[in-house]
């Protein structure tokens, strides 16, 4: 049997039995291997957590141990600390105890010195991760669940929007036309028998009733158009292809800003632009998160006050943050997170738009491993932050 301290001088292997002997006492498995693969010394924990008996491992080599999880894969980290300094790590994943259990252990490996400071070992000691992995795996499978979902969810939305666009097309269209037909069988019915009992009934039927009937067919199909077209443009975010570029977000900001040049003047609102750090972004479609922003800084202002609107921006780490923010009505705590959800507005009554503008903002900024805040107060104003890629 080899001696855990074997070509050591007397008062070596003293001190060093002394600190190993202390080490060993830790509440993790720990074995001691020599660079000729023989195993020195193993602590009790060792031989309870893989249910082996000391006589069974030590001075065995290590690559003879095929019933534990570990003596025969420390063959490798030997290797490893002889051919470089320091310390070595490696895991042992889903080995299967003598029980059948199966166990998983983050090894780390350290030199084992002689007293000439020469390696003349490892000591090996083992981590338990079984749970750890189990999460991790666990992990795995729900974003793998997710992914598919998500593609399940975008490929529903894309075929509903789309697909339901030609019968509402079809619709709109004969809604048009029987609105065209009713008009020429009025002004029939008016010439042929303008006197008649008959016409006193239908008179208000053609004229008011069916009119108006159809007149908020058209208008609810305009809606339904307008919420299919929106949803129509979320679904084809998820499928957008993304060309990042080095955006002048000056000069983007100047081209959004002079989009929206009539409202501004008509609003009478005060920009406030300052310098913005450039981003590595698709131009296109953060040109849209920068309009959609902005519209709704102008949409909401407050019109009982001088309107302010201001633009900003400063780098945080590798990130250029953004901020637009306005004077307006400003958003209750309890609504804040909710105006990014799809369809939801405060107030549909008050403002045109269908709730998908902030939808819309956050896919694209999510697509383009930035992020999306906002901080408001109602009565007094919001502002609406985007971190990018810094370029
Ligand atoms: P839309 O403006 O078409 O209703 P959005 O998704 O852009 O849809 O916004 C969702 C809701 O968030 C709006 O209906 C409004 O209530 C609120 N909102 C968005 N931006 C602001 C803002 N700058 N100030 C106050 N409320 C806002």
């Amino acid at each position: 049997m080899y001696g855990m301290t074997e070509g050591l001088s007397g008062a070596d292997k003293k001190s060093k039995n002394e600190g190993l002997d202390q080490i060993f006492n830790i509440s993790v498995p720990m074995c001691v291997i020599d660079k000729d693969f023989n195993i020195l010394r193993v602590n009790d924990r060792f031989c309870s957590a893989f249910s082996m008996k000391r006589e069974e491992i030590v001075g065995k080599k290590c690559y003879e141990v095929r019933q534990g999880p570990v003596c025969n894969t420390s063959e490798c980290s030997i290797r490893q600390i002889l051919n470089g300094p320091g310390h070595y790590e490696y895991e042992i994943t889903d080995k299967k105890l003598l029980d059948g259990s199966k166990v998983s252990y983050l090894v780390s490996a350290h030199p084992y010195r002689g007293s000439d400071g020469e390696i003349i070992g490892v000591v090996e000691n083992f981590t338990n991760i079984t749970e750890l992995k189990r999460a991790e795996k666990e992990l795995e499978r729900i974003n793998a669940e997710l992914a598919r979902k998500n593609k399940e969810l975008q490929d529903v939305l894309y075929v509903a929007s789309h697909d339901l666009r030609s019968p509402l097309v079809n619709i709109q269209g004969f809604c048009k036309e029987l609105d065209y037909s009713l008009k020429d069988l009025a002004s029939a019915i008016d010439e042929k028998c303008s006197h008649s009992d008959v016409m006193e009934k239908i008179k208000p039927i053609l004229s008011e009733d069916i009119p108006v009937s159809i007149g908020f067919i058209l208008s609810s199909t305009a809606k339904m158009d307008s919420l299919i077209s929106g949803l129509l443009q979320v679904s084809r975010l998820g499928h957008a292809v993304i060309n990042p570029e080095k955006l002048d977000m000056q000069a983007l900001i100047s081209g959004v800003i002079s989009g929206a040049e009539f409202r501004i003047k008509e609003k009478d609102i005060k920009l406030e632009i300052s310098e913005l750090p450039s981003c590595m972004a698709d131009m296109n479609l953060i040109n849209q998160v920068f309009s959609n922003l902005l519209d709704n800084a102008l949409k909401y202002i407050d019109p009982n006050r001088q309107g302010i609107v201001r633009i900003s921006g400063y780098k945080k780490d590798n990130m250029s943050v953004y901020c637009v923010e306005d004077n307006g009505i400003g958003i209750a705590s309890e609504h804040q997170q909710k105006v990014f959800e799809m369809f939801y507005q405060f107030d549909p009554a008050a403002n045109p738009g269908e709730g998908l503008g902030l939808t819309i903002v956050r896919r694209i900024i999510d697509r383009q491993k930035g992020e999306i805040w906002l901080e408001s107060e109602p009565g007094k104003g919001s502002r609406f932050f985007v971190s990018l890629p810094g370029a």
